[in-house]
């Protein structure tokens, strides 16, 4: 054996054994085992041993990798640690962590991804998504809410208490529905695909606010009194935490509760004086109980020797003394009840603070625990619900509709859009139902909530645009017959909620994400901030584990790079296979350029938004890729969805690669020789095909069973403002063959349009029997109430002042 092939074998087994991360103690092992072939076999005698004694040994001697360098590398570390606010640091502590620590640490496996049981609703959610669900969608007119009324009708409130839509979360034994996260997720998909205004408003109250809190940390009594009013509609919740000086960076809020003595029914008490400036609220025009988050004082000392307490929640009901609440914001013409709440002097018992005394100060723990789970359920639903309405509305309206001779979604243009439409309306649905099952197994899964908020909320501004422009001026001119225009005004509002989505991308994903889901730096910054020897065996024990980490996700991502990922363990044979292997290689190529990353920016990182954006995009990713080889899984692998999974998937992997390829770009010197080793033959993977995106396009425009899972759980009646789209559908796609049949007969070309006399025609041609002509005038009354859009006097449109003035001359 020549020196050279022994080198070439060497670095092949330690490469293996860190590829499979073999512990310390076995890659010593396999080191000394080929120095002792080296020596046997009469290549080298000691200089060898000695250089590999000079590496491995203060790694294996616990008492000098402890005392000099895990001691030095301490020290250091203190030093250059980013200082941390208590915000900031309970807001990573906050919830747990999933299946997002899996895809972060480089080896996911698949196998226990497919053991997570599929998502079910109970016969009791089943029955209220398809009758209550139904029937609040039947009576809310979603023209006359958002622009006649500026509220939904007194009868649909009344309904929506009676049926406890306002408490999905409260338990049974206080009154509420006690619904698992999957089932509330399926309920507002379903109403957010009717109204907007419908889904905001049963939304909020089911999300971070009074109920969550209470059932969380509220004390008995406050247990007892509020959950049978709030889940029997007596008492209607709004949460208030911004103010106008404190949007994104809430925990700034400047709104302060000094603890004071007061008159509270007439007698002296301990308590709270507010001085308060929210705004943005929703619900709070009509809320009977206010969550008010607030800075707890105590500069007399009464309750303490701390002066500032620090962020604290309270219940305050809406008739106190000194608090202005009712006036309305107006959210870009989608008019849930959204509005402003001031606070003078309002005086409070100690025990208003949701779970009493005991809780002051923990207001921005409690809020960070409960927004990893509400954060999941609403938004994300609310964007899924709009998507798969969407995906079929416009996969109907490009049929019917035509131009050119041809249906519109038959047009390679159109094509484009409608795959994006199909494909992310798939993907959406998978995320919703991958991270709700997280939640009804007991998670709170805080950086998967934040990926759900931002990218289905982006998503769905993708979705709308797309649906907006297939549609023409049919989505631009509103009226009681536009079924896109609200929606489409009230995309940004879920962009900008729960955690603006530019400081979602730029700060939250991969801020938390990095330290959570990392396997070993929460432990390294807990040993860190302990004292003493606990201190340093801990950091001893969370660094050499991490170095391990990183050169065994270095060896992983040369290796892909160069070998490429075939020989990855696939749980699946079939064209799947190549996703599972992809998202191996991509997940070890995060855990490797997250280190990077963090060792050569250390605390800049927190700075570089960009860099950690994009991060954080490659953790999203790796979310919703996941979800969505879930989702088919769980589906039983349908062969007619494979063209929306393929897609879904494509795209997905691609927006994966191109977030690593713009780091490593952005990344200096060190990205370029990284992008060398991780991409040595450039991109892997490639745009979802032309020929996908028409198979999508198509699966839109009829009913096949792609299409009906596609929708599944959407309010699709012809009761519905686009339900009736459903029947049309029906009857063009019948009608067009008889169509053709009497152009034949008639030996010309005839126009898709006057479909009735087209009918009449077929009839005299003895082409056509009378039911037929009967389906001939049928679509032609769908097609053009399909086509149609509405047109107003012109004092129809006149509102406020305008509108009285108008009536009073007119009356
Ligand atoms: C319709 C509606 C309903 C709402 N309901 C409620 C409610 O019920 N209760 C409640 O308390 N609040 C509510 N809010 C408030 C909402 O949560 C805030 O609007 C949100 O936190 C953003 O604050 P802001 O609008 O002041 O934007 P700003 O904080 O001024 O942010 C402006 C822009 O700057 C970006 N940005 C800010 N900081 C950073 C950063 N560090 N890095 C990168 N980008 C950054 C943001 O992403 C955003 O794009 C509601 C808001 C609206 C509009």
């Amino acid at each position: 054996m020549s020196v050279a092939i022994w080198c070439i074998a060497t670095l092949i087994i330690l490469g293996a054994l860190l590829y499979h991360r073999a512990s310390l103690r076995t890659f010593t092992l396999g080191a000394i085992l080929m120095l002792a072939i080296g020596t046997f076999t009469g290549l080298f005698a000691w200089v060898p041993w000695v250089i590999a004694a000079v590496i491995l040994l203060p790694f294996n001697l616990p008492f000098i990798r402890k005392n000099i360098l895990a001691k030095r590398i301490l020290t250091v570390y203190r030093k250059i640690m980013p200082e941390m606010s208590q915000t900031e640091r309970d807001a990573l502590e906050a919830g747990t962590v999933w299946w997002d620590g899996e895809i972060f640490r480089g080896t996911p496996n698949w196998k226990k991804m497919h053991s997570i049981p599929a998502p079910k609703l109970t016969a009791e959610e089943q029955s209220f998504l398809d009758n209550q669900c139904d029937e609040v969608c039947a009576m809310l007119d979603d023209w006359k809410a958002t622009h006649e009324l500026a509220d939904m009708p007194e009868n649909v409130w009344q309904y929506l208490k009676d049926e406890k839509f306002f408490a999905m979360i409260i338990k049974k034994e206080y009154g509420g529905l006690e619904f698992s996260a999957y089932a509330q997720s399926r309920i507002l998909q379903k109403l957010a695909g009717h109204s907007t205004i419908l889904a905001s408003t049963v939304g909020v109250p089911n999300s971070l606010g009074p109920g969550e809190l209470l059932q969380h940390y509220g004390t008995k009594e406050q247990q007892d009194y509020y959950l049978p009013r709030l889940a029997n509609g007596q008492e209607i919740p709004c949460f208030a935490l911004t103010s106008p000086e404190a949007g994104s960076d809430a925990g700034s809020i400047p709104d302060t509760g000094v603890v004071c003595k007061g008159e509270w029914e007439g007698k002296e008490v301990l308590g709270l004086r507010l001085n308060f400036n929210k705004r943005y609220i929703t619900l709070a025009p009509v809320a009977t109980v206010v969550g008010l988050a607030f800075k707890m004082q105590d500069p007399d000392g009464l309750i303490g020797d701390t002066k500032d307490i620090g962020i604290t929640c309270a219940l305050l009901p809406r008739d106190i003394e000194g608090m202005t609440i009712g006036r309305r914001h107006l959210p870009l013409n989608v008019p849930f009840h959204n509005g402003p709440i001031q606070g003078k002097d309002v005086f409070i018992p100690m025990d208003f603070i949701i779970g009493g005394q005991a809780m002051a100060g923990k207001g921005w723990r409690m809020l960070m625990e409960c927004l990893s789970v509400g954060r999941v359920i609403t938004l994300p639903s609310n964007s899924a619900g709009g998507a798969k309405s969407l995906a079929l509305v416009t996969g109907a309206y490009s049929r019917i509709r035509r131009q050119f001779k041809l249906p519109i979604g038959k047009m390679e243009g159109v094509e484009e859009a409608m795959a994006r439409i199909g494909g992310n309306a798939y993907l959406m649905d998978a995320v919703t139902k991958f991270s709700t099952t997280g939640l009804d197994l007991g998670e709170k899964p805080s950086v998967i909530s934040a990926i759900s908020k931002y990218h289905m909320t982006e998503k769905l501004r993708q979705v709308m645009n797309d649906a907006m422009d297939v549609h023409g001026g049919k989505g631009i001119c509103l009226g009681p017959n536009n079924y896109l225009g609200r929606g489409y005004q009230g995309t940004p509002v879920a962009i900008t909620v729960e955690g603006a989505n530019i400081l979602t991308r730029s700060l939250m994903i991969y801020g938390q994400g990095a330290i959570r889901c990392h396997p070993f730096v929460l432990e390294e910054m807990d040993a860190a901030a302990t004292e003493g020897k606990e201190g340093l065996n801990r950091f001893d024990k969370a660094l050499f584990g991490h170095i391990g980490f990183v050169f065994s996700n270095f060896v992983r991502s040369l290796w892909f790079g160069f070998g490429g990922s075939r020989f990855v363990a696939a749980p699946a044979t079939d064209s799947t296979a190549k996703y599972y292997r992809l998202m191996t290689r991509f997940s070890s190529n995060l855990a490797f350029m997250s280190d990077v990353a963090m060792g050569v920016l250390g605390g800049e990182l927190k700075r570089r938004e960009r860099i950690s954006a994009r991060l954080g995009d490659m953790l999203s990713y790796l979310f919703i890729g996941s979800a969505i080889l879930k989702r088919f899984e769980d589906d039983g692998r349908p062969a007619e969805d494979l063209p929306l999974m393929h897609w879904a998937m494509q795209d997905t992997l691609r927006k994966l690669q191109e977030s690593q390829l713009e780091m490593l770009e952005n990344f200096g010197t060190v990205g370029s020789l990284l992008k060398g080793l991780m991409y040595p033959f450039g991109r892997v993977v490639k745009a979802p095909s032309d020929k996908l995106g028409h198979k999508i396009s198509r699966i839109l425009m009829e009913p096949n069973a792609a299409r009906t899972r596609l929708g599944e759980g959407q309010f699709l009646s012809p009761k519905g403002p686009f339900g009736y789209l459903e029947e049309v559908l029906v009857d063009i796609i019948a009608v067009e063959p008889l169509h053709a049949k009497v152009e034949k007969a008639a030996g010309e070309r005839l126009s898709f349009t006057r479909l009735h006399e087209v009918g009449i025609r077929g009839k005299e041609l003895g082409v056509l029997t009378d039911e037929e002509v009967e389906l001939f005038k049928r679509a032609e009354e769908g097609r053009l109430r399909v086509i149609n859009v509405d047109d107003f006097a012109p004092e129809d449109l006149l509102a406020g002042p305008a509108a009285h003035e108008w009536g009073r001359n007119n009356a």
